[in-house]
């Protein structure tokens, strides 16, 4: 399921890829993708223009287009995902939407579950506001007094804060596992309870971990060994401290931790 990083990648591909060639044909497969507006409008109001920059908040990945307050919103759902291409054989089997670009190439959003949305919006701004996003943990203005600050006066586990969007935007189950079991948190804490050299190692962990899943996936490379990423299955050995790893249901997510190291 595709969270912070894995948008990362998509908003940098693209960017490398799709911007500033003029769109001569918008295909929608499947009407389901799109939220509140109807296909024709979709398909006319970004006919003729291009894509020319993004921006991504959280798990949102917003395109300005050259019409004037009118930026696509893609959201990747769980199975979401973007191909650029030039030949029709190469089009993803579970194609939603496909840009044909003056040039001959075509940009598909392709979503098997369906998942996954895709609409126009005026400002990404407005939306973040619209939608009560928290903060996106990678913003260069996201700062430990930030953190430490929307986490005071809360109650319920570290897992749950980390999971809302409300609270900070991006995070999902995967990566908010991997940033407690980093940081030596067990995920069921009271945030409450966690000390301020808690708080700070949390903040580290979870951007030093984002940055480098990112980097990661740029290359191509996979997760270290020592991950919990690659320790997920019950009874696993931990491989930080010996331990255990378990599995257990947290805010209503499967979630795996090591009963050792992470207090
Ligand atoms: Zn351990």
């Amino acid at each position: 399921m595709p969270e912070l990083p894995e948008v990362e990648t998509y908003a940098r591909y693209f960017a490398a890829h799709a911007l500033d060639q003029k769109i001569v044909r918008v295909e929608v497969r499947d009407e389901r993708i799109l939220g509140e507006i109807r296909k024709v409008a979709f398909v006319k109001r970004l006919k003729g223009r291009s894509f020319t920059s993004v921006r991504r908040h959280g798990k949102h990945l917003f395109v300005a287009t050259s019409a004037k307050e009118t930026w696509l919103h893609l959201h990747f759902g769980m199975s979401g995902d973007l191909a650029y291409y030039r030949h029709v054989e190469q089009e993803p089997r579970f194609a939603r939407i496909v840009f044909g670009f003056a040039g001959g190439a075509q940009l598909a959003f392709e979503d098997m579950r369906l998942f996954g949305l895709a609409e126009l919006v005026a400002s990404p701004d407005a939306f973040i506001v619209d939608r009560k996003l928290g903060p996106d943990p990678l913003d260069p203005k996201f700062t430990l007094a930030r953190f430490t600050a929307l986490l005071e006066k809360r109650r319920g586990t570290i897992k749950s804060l980390l999971m809302s969007q409300e609270i900070i935007a991006g995070l999902g189950n995967l990566w908010v596992d991997e940033t407690l079991y980093l940081s030596s948190i067990h995920p069921r804490r009271p945030v409450d309870r966690l000390k301020k050299e808690e708080i700070r190692t949390i903040f580290t962990s979870m951007r030093k971990l984002l940055r480098d899943v990112i980097a990661r996936r740029e290359r191509g490379a996979a997760m270290p060994a020592r991950s919990l990423y690659e320790n997920r299955e019950i009874d696993a050995r931990c491989p930080r401290c010996g331990g255990s790893i378990r599995r257990a249901v947290v805010f209503g997510r499967t979630t795996y931790f090591c009963a050792t190291h992470q207090r």
